[in-house]
Protein backbone atom coordinates (compact mmCIF):
# COMPACT_ATOMS: atom_id res chain seq x y z
CA UNK A 1 0.00 0.00 0.00
CA UNK A 2 2.66 2.04 0.73
CA UNK A 3 4.66 1.53 -1.52
CA UNK A 4 1.81 1.85 -4.16
CA UNK A 5 1.46 5.10 -3.21
CA UNK A 6 5.07 6.12 -2.92
CA UNK A 7 5.27 5.07 -6.68
CA UNK A 8 1.26 6.82 -7.32
CA UNK A 9 2.86 10.04 -5.41
CA UNK A 10 6.17 9.46 -7.88
CA UNK A 11 4.40 9.37 -10.94
CA UNK A 12 2.44 12.18 -10.09
CA UNK A 13 5.28 14.31 -9.48
CA UNK A 14 7.28 13.31 -12.61
CA UNK A 15 4.21 14.50 -14.78
CA UNK A 16 4.17 18.00 -12.30
CA UNK A 17 7.66 18.13 -13.35
CA UNK A 18 7.01 16.90 -17.31
CA UNK A 19 4.07 19.88 -17.26
CA UNK A 20 6.75 22.60 -15.85
CA UNK A 21 9.21 21.62 -17.93
CA UNK A 22 6.76 22.13 -20.85
CA UNK A 23 5.67 25.29 -19.32
CA UNK A 24 9.08 26.80 -18.87
CA UNK A 25 9.94 26.02 -22.41
CA UNK A 26 6.88 27.28 -23.86
CA UNK A 27 7.32 30.78 -21.57
CA UNK A 28 11.23 30.86 -23.04
CA UNK A 29 10.44 29.92 -26.62
CA UNK A 30 7.79 32.75 -26.35
CA UNK A 31 10.49 35.02 -24.73
CA UNK A 32 13.10 34.51 -27.27
CA UNK A 33 10.34 35.13 -30.09
CA UNK A 34 9.46 38.58 -28.61
CA UNK A 35 12.66 39.57 -27.99
CA UNK A 36 13.73 38.65 -31.75
CA UNK A 37 10.41 40.13 -32.77
CA UNK A 38 10.87 43.27 -30.79
CA UNK A 39 14.45 43.07 -32.15
CA UNK A 40 13.80 42.78 -35.66
CA UNK A 41 11.01 45.46 -35.30
CA UNK A 42 13.85 48.25 -34.30
CA UNK A 43 16.21 46.72 -36.97
CA UNK A 44 13.50 47.51 -39.30
CA UNK A 45 12.46 51.22 -38.15
CA UNK A 46 16.25 51.84 -38.42
CA UNK A 47 16.98 50.67 -41.55
CA UNK A 48 13.72 52.52 -43.00
CA UNK A 49 14.25 55.85 -41.52
CA UNK A 50 18.31 55.64 -42.68
CA UNK A 51 16.39 54.81 -46.02
CA UNK A 52 14.41 57.93 -45.90
CA UNK A 53 17.30 59.83 -44.50
CA UNK A 54 20.08 58.94 -47.37
CA UNK A 55 17.37 59.56 -49.97
CA UNK A 56 16.44 62.76 -48.65
CA UNK A 57 20.23 63.85 -48.48
CA UNK A 58 21.19 62.56 -51.86
CA UNK A 59 18.09 64.32 -53.69
CA UNK A 60 18.26 67.64 -52.01
CA UNK A 61 22.64 67.17 -52.63
CA UNK A 62 21.49 67.18 -56.65
CA UNK A 63 18.48 68.86 -56.93
CA UNK A 64 17.05 70.78 -53.85
CA UNK A 65 14.19 70.14 -52.04
CA UNK A 66 11.29 69.67 -55.20
CA UNK A 67 11.39 67.19 -58.00
CA UNK A 68 13.52 68.89 -60.52
CA UNK A 69 11.90 68.01 -63.24
CA UNK A 70 8.43 69.00 -62.41
CA UNK A 71 8.89 71.45 -59.70
CA UNK A 72 5.83 70.19 -58.11
CA UNK A 73 6.43 68.14 -55.52
CA UNK A 74 8.82 68.52 -52.67
CA UNK A 75 10.76 65.91 -50.29
CA UNK A 76 9.47 67.43 -47.61
CA UNK A 77 5.82 66.32 -47.65
CA UNK A 78 6.68 63.54 -50.36
CA UNK A 79 9.67 62.02 -49.84
CA UNK A 80 8.10 57.97 -50.30
CA UNK A 81 7.20 59.99 -54.21
CA UNK A 82 10.58 59.94 -55.21
CA UNK A 83 12.31 57.34 -57.16
CA UNK A 84 15.64 56.68 -59.12
CA UNK A 85 14.96 56.48 -62.10
CA UNK A 86 17.84 54.83 -64.49
CA UNK A 87 17.85 55.78 -67.88
CA UNK A 88 18.00 52.32 -68.68
CA UNK A 89 15.59 50.30 -67.12
CA UNK A 90 16.21 47.12 -68.75
CA UNK A 91 19.75 47.03 -67.90
CA UNK A 92 19.68 48.25 -64.51
CA UNK A 93 21.78 45.23 -61.71
CA UNK A 94 21.56 47.35 -58.71
CA UNK A 95 18.42 49.53 -57.26
CA UNK A 96 18.72 52.77 -54.51
CA UNK A 97 16.46 50.75 -51.89
CA UNK A 98 19.00 47.60 -51.86
CA UNK A 99 22.18 50.21 -51.82
CA UNK A 100 20.84 52.48 -48.96
CA UNK A 101 20.61 49.20 -46.65
CA UNK A 102 24.66 48.43 -45.87
CA UNK A 103 25.87 51.58 -47.95
CA UNK A 104 26.80 55.17 -47.26
CA UNK A 105 25.51 58.12 -49.25
CA UNK A 106 28.74 58.53 -51.35
CA UNK A 107 28.89 54.75 -51.73
CA UNK A 108 25.54 54.82 -52.90
CA UNK A 109 25.82 57.34 -55.61
CA UNK A 110 29.41 55.99 -56.83
CA UNK A 111 27.85 52.96 -57.51
CA UNK A 112 24.30 54.17 -58.79
CA UNK A 113 26.52 56.60 -61.35
CA UNK A 114 28.35 53.88 -62.78
CA UNK A 115 25.15 51.78 -63.81
CA UNK A 116 24.62 52.01 -67.60
CA UNK A 117 23.37 54.94 -69.05
CA UNK A 118 23.32 56.70 -65.46
CA UNK A 119 19.98 57.89 -64.02
CA UNK A 120 18.50 60.50 -61.26
CA UNK A 121 16.03 61.17 -58.85
CA UNK A 122 12.37 62.36 -59.78
CA UNK A 123 8.85 61.98 -58.29
CA UNK A 124 6.53 58.80 -59.55
CA UNK A 125 4.83 61.07 -62.04
CA UNK A 126 7.88 62.21 -63.92
CA UNK A 127 9.50 58.80 -63.55
CA UNK A 128 6.55 57.02 -65.34
CA UNK A 129 5.84 59.77 -67.86
CA UNK A 130 9.94 59.02 -68.95
CA UNK A 131 9.54 55.29 -69.44
CA UNK A 132 6.01 56.23 -71.51
CA UNK A 133 8.19 55.24 -74.52
CA UNK A 134 6.67 51.96 -74.34
CA UNK A 135 3.47 53.43 -75.09
CA UNK A 136 3.84 55.94 -77.50
CA UNK A 137 2.91 53.61 -80.33
CA UNK A 138 -0.16 52.80 -78.62
CA UNK A 139 -0.54 56.41 -78.16
CA UNK A 140 -3.50 56.99 -81.22
CA UNK A 141 -5.31 53.69 -79.81
CA UNK A 142 -5.26 55.31 -76.19
CA UNK A 143 -6.78 58.73 -76.64
CA UNK A 144 -8.89 59.37 -79.81
CA UNK A 145 -8.52 63.42 -78.77
CA UNK A 146 -5.34 64.36 -81.27
CA UNK A 147 -4.69 67.48 -79.10
CA UNK A 148 -4.11 65.07 -76.05
CA UNK A 149 -1.67 62.57 -78.01
CA UNK A 150 0.43 65.72 -78.72
CA UNK A 151 0.37 67.27 -75.40
CA UNK A 152 1.46 63.73 -73.75
CA UNK A 153 4.25 63.77 -76.12
CA UNK A 154 5.00 67.43 -75.48
CA UNK A 155 5.00 66.76 -71.89
CA UNK A 156 7.58 64.13 -72.29
CA UNK A 157 9.61 66.17 -74.55
CA UNK A 158 9.30 68.52 -71.45
CA UNK A 159 10.24 66.38 -68.72
CA UNK A 160 13.42 64.69 -70.44
CA UNK A 161 15.00 67.66 -71.46
CA UNK A 162 15.32 68.64 -67.76
CA UNK A 163 16.04 65.61 -66.44
CA UNK A 164 19.35 65.70 -64.82
CA UNK A 165 21.04 62.21 -63.63
CA UNK A 166 23.20 62.41 -60.64
CA UNK A 167 26.97 62.68 -61.48
CA UNK A 168 30.23 61.71 -59.04
CA UNK A 169 31.16 64.47 -56.58
CA UNK A 170 33.42 64.38 -53.45
CA UNK A 171 31.19 67.39 -51.59
CA UNK A 172 28.88 64.28 -51.06
CA UNK A 173 29.34 63.49 -47.37
CA UNK A 174 28.43 60.80 -45.24
CA UNK A 175 25.69 62.39 -42.39
CA UNK A 176 24.68 58.44 -40.71
CA UNK A 177 28.15 57.26 -40.90
CA UNK A 178 29.39 55.99 -36.99
CA UNK A 179 32.91 58.13 -37.39
CA UNK A 180 30.86 61.41 -37.69
CA UNK A 181 29.87 60.74 -33.54
CA UNK A 182 27.24 62.81 -33.33
CA UNK A 183 24.64 60.65 -32.85
CA UNK A 184 24.04 61.52 -28.77
CA UNK A 185 25.73 64.85 -28.98
CA UNK A 186 23.17 64.97 -31.80
CA UNK A 187 20.53 64.74 -29.59
CA UNK A 188 21.56 66.32 -26.77
CA UNK A 189 22.05 69.88 -28.16
CA UNK A 190 19.22 69.72 -30.27
CA UNK A 191 17.08 68.98 -27.16
CA UNK A 192 19.03 71.63 -25.52
CA UNK A 193 18.53 74.62 -28.06
CA UNK A 194 14.60 73.36 -28.02
CA UNK A 195 14.33 73.38 -24.20
CA UNK A 196 16.20 77.05 -23.77
CA UNK A 197 13.58 78.38 -26.94
CA UNK A 198 10.91 77.21 -25.60
CA UNK A 199 11.68 78.74 -22.05
CA UNK A 200 11.74 82.34 -23.93
CA UNK A 201 15.40 82.81 -23.73
CA UNK A 202 18.53 83.71 -26.18
CA UNK A 203 19.97 80.16 -27.11
CA UNK A 204 23.84 81.29 -26.33
CA UNK A 205 26.78 79.66 -25.47
CA UNK A 206 26.79 80.41 -21.65
CA UNK A 207 22.84 79.06 -22.01
CA UNK A 208 24.28 75.94 -23.76
CA UNK A 209 26.69 75.16 -21.60
CA UNK A 210 24.50 75.35 -18.72
CA UNK A 211 21.82 73.40 -19.96
CA UNK A 212 24.41 71.06 -20.43
CA UNK A 213 26.40 71.25 -17.64
CA UNK A 214 29.83 71.88 -19.00
CA UNK A 215 32.05 74.35 -17.44
CA UNK A 216 34.00 75.53 -20.37
CA UNK A 217 32.11 77.13 -23.69
CA UNK A 218 34.76 76.55 -25.64
CA UNK A 219 33.26 72.80 -26.44
CA UNK A 220 30.22 74.26 -27.79
CA UNK A 221 31.39 75.93 -30.69
CA UNK A 222 33.95 73.52 -31.16
CA UNK A 223 31.11 70.83 -31.32
CA UNK A 224 29.33 72.87 -33.73
CA UNK A 225 32.68 73.68 -35.75
CA UNK A 226 33.84 69.64 -35.89
CA UNK A 227 30.44 69.07 -37.21
CA UNK A 228 29.05 71.42 -39.16
CA UNK A 229 28.24 69.64 -42.19
CA UNK A 230 25.12 67.75 -40.48
CA UNK A 231 24.81 70.19 -37.59
CA UNK A 232 23.99 73.38 -40.51
CA UNK A 233 21.07 71.43 -41.66
CA UNK A 234 19.45 71.52 -38.14
CA UNK A 235 20.46 74.48 -36.47
CA UNK A 236 21.57 78.27 -37.62
CA UNK A 237 24.55 79.51 -36.41
CA UNK A 238 24.18 83.81 -36.01
CA UNK A 239 27.78 84.73 -35.05
CA UNK A 240 27.01 88.29 -36.43
CA UNK A 241 25.26 88.92 -33.03
CA UNK A 242 27.52 89.12 -29.78
CA UNK A 243 27.33 86.16 -28.05
CA UNK A 244 26.47 83.74 -31.06
CA UNK A 245 22.90 82.79 -31.10
CA UNK A 246 21.47 79.71 -32.15
CA UNK A 247 18.06 78.65 -33.40
CA UNK A 248 16.79 75.44 -35.04
CA UNK A 249 15.84 75.43 -38.85
CA UNK A 250 12.65 73.89 -39.74
CA UNK A 251 14.45 70.66 -40.31
CA UNK A 252 16.12 70.50 -36.96
CA UNK A 253 12.24 71.43 -35.07
CA UNK A 254 11.43 68.36 -37.08
CA UNK A 255 13.80 66.07 -36.28
CA UNK A 256 13.48 67.69 -32.48
CA UNK A 257 9.60 66.36 -32.85
CA UNK A 258 10.99 63.08 -34.94
CA UNK A 259 13.43 62.03 -31.69
CA UNK A 260 10.60 62.59 -29.30
CA UNK A 261 7.80 60.25 -31.34
CA UNK A 262 10.08 57.36 -31.61
CA UNK A 263 11.19 57.97 -27.73
CA UNK A 264 7.55 57.39 -26.60
CA UNK A 265 7.15 54.68 -29.19
CA UNK A 266 9.90 52.60 -28.16
CA UNK A 267 8.58 53.21 -24.02
CA UNK A 268 5.07 51.89 -24.60
CA UNK A 269 6.30 48.45 -26.60
ZN1 LIG B 1 8.12 65.40 -60.96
Amino acid sequence: MFRNSSCKYSLTFKRIKIINHFFVSIILFLSYVVTWAFAGTRTLVRLGIAYLLKKRYIIEFFYGDYCHTCGEFSTRKYLNAFHFNHVYEDKKTVTFTKLSKYLTCSEIVQILVEQEGGGGFTCANCNGVIHYDKHIHLLDQIYEDKNMIKRVLEDRNRVLQKFIPIYKSSEIKDPLRQSMRISDSFEKYLTAINRISKSGCLVTNKALANELLLSVYGVISRFFKRNSVVMKQYVEIDKTKRPTVYTLTNKGVEAISLIQYFKDYFNSI
